[in-house]
């Protein structure tokens, strides 16, 4: 059994700065003089913070932290820059630095800002100031995980195989879906951690061909297929699984779909290492299901980024270009949803290593009967 009740790893003092560094170097060629950070996961990247408002001035060599009263213990506590509480609006106090710094052009999050937030910006700075968009930078820094990340990525995985199995031993085929998902989250939390990364899904049945079905008040029954797709956070990772259980019985096509996903998922993980197109990793899963005769019923992509959010670049898609690199932390995920009749999935979290990949995620992937 694997020990999920000790604390957490934790990424180590002066990992931030080096990343702001990392995206300071960046703003020659994006033409920038300071970067103003808006998205939550990527402020965390960044400077440690944790609550649920603020905004970070990157400047080269220099940063600072704005937020608004409830958060100015927390944000000395956690943030390794200078943190300035704001009172009214947080931004209104961004737009005063940065007009007494006079800096000339400020980068900004243009996928992570809202649009009345933009306006209001633009609004406070003298016209002589420019606003410039920029998307994914961050996200950019973030797809390619530190030893401190790995580490608790790898802590969140196990603690999450960890729940299931907590979880599993509980089941009834009497449980509703979500009798079962309420068990999973419980355990979570039990093992230590915050929450779940996402909501959990589990499907019974017929129900499962939803790929992103909500748990009902159904009860779960016997002689089906079980899609059980969970993820917790850990001290801000995430962690995601996907396990197809058989119910009692299932009929012979149901374990034939079954097998199918399990060959197409070994392909693609076999796929997984340094150098490869993310579109070959996927082609790896979806070449498996098609010889099956059932890729027109793999509807989404292989698998995306997973850290500070569940999603985060890459996506394994059809189409996606970038590279797959050392230190990468990906899900692998295909599966088959014949609508009215059966859906399975089978999914890990991946390390992308020096020499190709290593599994995360402990759990058995051969068809587990309840
Ligand atoms: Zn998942
Ligand atoms: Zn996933």
């Amino acid at each position: 059994m694997v020990n999920c009740e000790r604390l957490p790893p934790s990424i180590p003092t002066g990992e931030f700065a080096d990343r702001r560094r990392k995206l300071a170097a960046r703003f020659r060629r994006l033409k920038i003089d300071a970067f103003l950070v808006t998205a939550l996961p990527n402020i965390r990247y960044l400077c440690g913070f944790t609550g649920s408002n603020g905004a970070l001035l990157v400047l080269p060599g220099d940063a600072v932290f704005f937020t608004d009263p409830r958060y100015t213990t927390q944000s000395a506590q956690e943030c390794d820059c200078p943190a300035q509480t704001v009172e009214g609006s947080t931004l209104g106090g961004v737009a005063r630095e940065i007009a007494s710094r006079n800096i000339p052009r400020i980068g900004f999050e243009r996928n992570r800002i809202s649009f009345l937030a933009h306006d209001f910006l633009r609004g406070k700075l003298p016209a002589t100031l420019n606003l410039i968009p920029v998307e994914g930078e961050v996200e950019k820094l973030r797809m390619v995980k530190s030893q401190a990340e790995i580490a608790l990525i790898r802590a969140s995985v196990q603690l999450n195989s960890e729940a299931y199995e907590r979880a599993l031993a509980r089941f009834k085929p009497t449980m509703r879906e979500c009798d079962l998902a309420l068990e999973i989250d419980l355990q979570m939390r039990r093992l230590g951690a915050e929450g779940t990364a996402f909501e959990t899904i589990v499907a019974a049945g017929e129900r499962a061909a939803l790929p992103h079905a909500r748990p009902t008040h159904q009860k779960i029954g016997a002689n089906r297929l079980l899609l059980v797709d969970m993820g917790a956070s850990l001290d801000g990772y995430a962690s995601d699984m996907t396990r197809t259980a058989a119910v009692g019985k299932p009929s012979q096509p149901d374990r034939d779909v079954y097998h199918a996903v399990l060959e197409a998922q070994r392909a693609a993980v076999a796929a997984v290492k340094p150098g490869i197109r993310v579109h070959e990793v996927d082609r790896a899963a979806r070449s498996v299901l098609d010889r099956h005769g059932l890729g027109s019923f793999f509807v989404h992509s292989t698998g995306h980024g997973l850290g500070l959010e569940i999603h985060e670049p890459p996506r394994l898609g059809q189409k996606e270009k970038p590279v797959l690199e050392e230190g990468m932390a990906i899900t692998i995920e295909p599966g088959v949803y014949r609508p009215g009749q059966v859906g399975v999935r089978i999914e890990d979290t991946v390390l992308v290593t020096a020499r190709g990949c290593e599994v995360l995620t402990p759990t058995s992937k051969e068809l587990r009967l309840l």
